[in-house]
């Protein structure tokens, strides 16, 4: 790692950043941010595909969405832990990586691993600045954390404008052909091939129309806030 990352996205499976940032991340490295993705898990769990094809279309998916690192952390698939080890682990890429935004999965939902990895990942942004931690590298904490929130039904604080990345995201999902292509493993679970456009798109469109745009992906943040021009807002009221 020759240079520190702009934003890190930290989620628990490969795939999940592809389906609620993607867009984004795409989108800030077109604007010259260095970006990043760290999966918590390799996805030996899946109903769907191995661990070792899901690699491969991992790192088809961060092509597509220009991500210049992306690793995967060996915590056990269905079983991410919020444990000091884990919180460790995270930690060290953190100070590898050295990310001024980290983007976290949203703090609620239906898969524990998700709203597990929101936790471990915010805590391990904390530890990582502690100088006395004992963990190797200098310490480092990120500036800001936002949470992508498009697996939990939750009104957004901002939506990103991703109109003209929604091609590039579509595709990123795609590259997971082990999981979105037709089988019958899986097919109680998993959209038809058919149904995954629309299902994006549906998605897409209604934070898109939220802030009046057409295409979004929707985030939460924490902290209030600031403005110094309210001419500049640019959303809409009436
Ligand atoms: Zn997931």
């Amino acid at each position: 790692m020759s240079s520190a990352l702009d934003i890190l996205a930290i989620a628990a499976h490969r795939d999940d950043v592809e389906q609620t940032c993607g867009g984004t991340l795409r989108k800030m490295a077109e604007h010259g941010h260095a970006t990043g993705i760290l999966d918590l898990t390799r996805g030996e769990m899946g109903t769907r595909g191995t661990a070792k094809e899901r690699e491969a279309e991992a790192n088809e998916a961060a092509r597509i969405l220009k991500v210049s690192w992306r690793e995967a952390l060996d915590i056990p698939d269905a079983r991410v832990e919020n444990t000091w080890e884990n919180r460790l682990k995270v930690a060290a890429v953190l100070r590898k990586t050295r990310p001024r935004v980290v983007i976290l999965p949203y703090w609620l939902g239906r898969h524990p691993d998700h709203y597990t990895a929101s936790t471990l990942g915010y805590e391990a942004c904390f530890l990582s600045g502690l100088a006395k931690l004992p963990l190797k590298g200098k310490p480092h904490r990120p500036f800001k954390i936002v949470y992508a929130s498009l697996y939990h039904d939750v009104r957004p604080s901002f939506v990103v404008d991703i109109t003209a990345q929604f091609e590039a995201r579509l595709e990123s999902i795609y590259a997971y052909k082990s999981q979105f292509t037709d089988q019958d493993a899986g097919r109680e679970d998993f959209p038809a091939q058919a149904h995954i456009r629309e299902r994006v798109a549906a998605m897409a469109r209604f934070y898109g129309a939220l802030a009046g745009v057409q295409y979004g992906e929707p985030f939460v943040q924490k902290e209030v806030d600031l403005v110094a021009d309210l001419p500049a807002i640019p959303v809409k009221s009436i």
